[in-house]
């Protein structure tokens, strides 16, 4: 088989190399030219693990290539996946200039039977718009060329993209044509096999499907998050309620882990578009509203901690941030809460030092000379007034204490990501701040 899959980001990249890796011949097609050229030098744009070594071993089987050219990538395609952004419009709608654009560049090229496949996040109803975009096209060239659209939203986590694409929970596939469906079975034939189902259903499911699921798991953060907030106030430790509530097996234990909201390129996002379509068919989707009222308030109660701790004199003082990205794992910065208390420490006047085991680059390329710096964890920590946990990366999970209270002109540790023992922290003489728990 043969696919083409335009928009190589986090998400086009890793289908298209996956998809390659089950002996597809895949195009991936960008318009960023920068992008393009450094994927046909070896360069991946993004981090990924474990991308790499397959992205190599398919390019070097003439499997991958990427191109600038979609009318080339779709000649003899059995299927054209859509991956390009579906950023926030000024409303919170799904903005879909890029998916529209790429359709209609997909109605000017083809000249052959193709599924078409949205992979991108869209609301309900974009297929539509999509096919209808693509037969304006034709009808402008006089063509009637036979096309089937389809959906099949991506479920994939940054940091663990390629594992989750390779072994997915499951593949939901929404269209209402025989002949796209067969096409879409014997794509995903080789995952079916490895035990990984494919849930047919009619379009408009399936691209429900994508913002249910993302809003349910925004729902369970700023749950918990709230209740994180009670706990602190009534006295409980949330870290305790969080292993009491989590052993129901209908609650279930993942994904309950309070912190400093959630971020990244698509809860945010997804949760609002979501709230948008509702309101244009005049519903109110008001837990969603409470999801999204609590995050913001949640991005500011790290910053508020240290606020109350240093009795608002942060001018001119310094803190060491640990963690940029939005979660572990990944360079991703978009909507990281880090952004946030950046933001605010500097507008109090204070200097921020960051680091992050891979997403220094991007902090830079977003802040500039905003922060400084630091080589490594420790570096950052040289006459801090405090260090900011922000990101829990593996690396910063038993650091060493000693070394720690040497560097930092005083040993008081905001904690978002609650992975430190307050009790230990008591022991070393280190004033503690984490979220919901008992920390003195
Ligand atoms: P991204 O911003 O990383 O990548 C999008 C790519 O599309 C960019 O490289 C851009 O240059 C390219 N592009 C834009 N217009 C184009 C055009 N006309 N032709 C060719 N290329 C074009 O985005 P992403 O994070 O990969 O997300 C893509 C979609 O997948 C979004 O709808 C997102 O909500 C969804 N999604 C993302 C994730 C995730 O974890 N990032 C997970 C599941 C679903």
């Amino acid at each position: 088989m043969k696919i083409s899959v335009v928009g190589t980001g986090y998400v086009g990249l890793v289908s298209g190399t996956c998809i390659a890796e089950t002996g597809v011949n895949v195009a991936c097609v960008d318009i960023d030219e920068t992008k393009i050229e450094k994927l046909n030098n070896g360069i991946i744009p993004i981090y990924e693990p474990g991308l790499e070594d397959i992205y190599k071993k398919n390019v070097e089987k003439g499997r991958l290539e990427f191109t600038t050219d979609l009318g080339a990538s779709i000649k003899d395609a059995d299927a054209v996946f859509i991956a390009v952004g579906t950023p926030p419009d000024e409303d919170g709608s799904a903005d879909l200039k890029y998916v529209l654009g790429v359709a209609r560049e997909i109605g000017k090229n083809m000249d052959h039977y193709l599924v078409v496949v949205t992979k991108s996040t869209v609301p309900v109803g974009t297929s539509v718009k999509v096919k209808q975009a693509i037969l304006e096209e034709l009808e402008k060239r006089g063509e009637k060329i036979p096309f089937d659209v389809a959906s099949n939203p991506e479920f994939l986590k940054e940091g663990s993209a390629v594992n989750d694409f390779l072994k997915p929970d499951r593949i939901v596939i929404g269209t209402e044509s025989k002949r796209a469906q067969k096409v879409m079975q014997r794509l995903y034939k080789p995952f079916v096999l490895n035990g990984h189902p494919i849930l047919f259903m009619d379009i408009t499911s399936s691209e429900m499907t994508k913002y249910a699921a993302n809003s349910m798991l925004a729902t369970k953060i700023s749950f918990i998050n709230d209740i994180a907030n009670l706990c602190e106030l009534v006295g409980a430790d949330v870290d305790n309620v969080r292993r009491g509530i989590g052993s129901d097996p209908r609650i279930g234990n993942k994904f309950i882990y309070p912190g400093t909201g959630y971020g990244g390129s698509c809860f945010p996002k997804d949760v609002q578009a979501l709230i948008r379509t509702a309101d244009e068919f005049n519903y109110s989707l008001d837990v969603l509203k409470a999801v999204e009222k609590v995050n913001y308030r949640q991005k500011e109660v790290l910053f508020n901690k240290l606020y109350k701790r240093f009795e608002g004199d942060l001018k001119g003082k310094k803190f060491a941030l640990w963690g940029l990205s939005f979660k572990p794992k990944t360079d991703d910065m978009r909507e990281a809460p880090s952004l946030v208390i950046i933001e605010k420490l500097l507008e109090a006047g204070a200097s921020v030092a960051g680091y992050d085991p891979v997403a220094m680059h991007e902090a830079e390329r977003i802040l500039g000379d905003k922060i400084s710096y630091a080589k490594d964890e420790y570096d950052a920590l040289i006459d801090a007034d405090a260090l900011i946990l922000v990101t829990e990366w593996s690396e910063f999970r038993l650091p060493n204490f000693r070394v720690m209270e040497k560097l930092l002109k005083s040993k008081i540790i905001f904690d978002g990501r609650n992975i430190y023992d307050p009790e230990e922290l008591a022991e070393l003489g280190f004033e503690y701040f984490a979220i919901g728990r008992k920390t003195k």
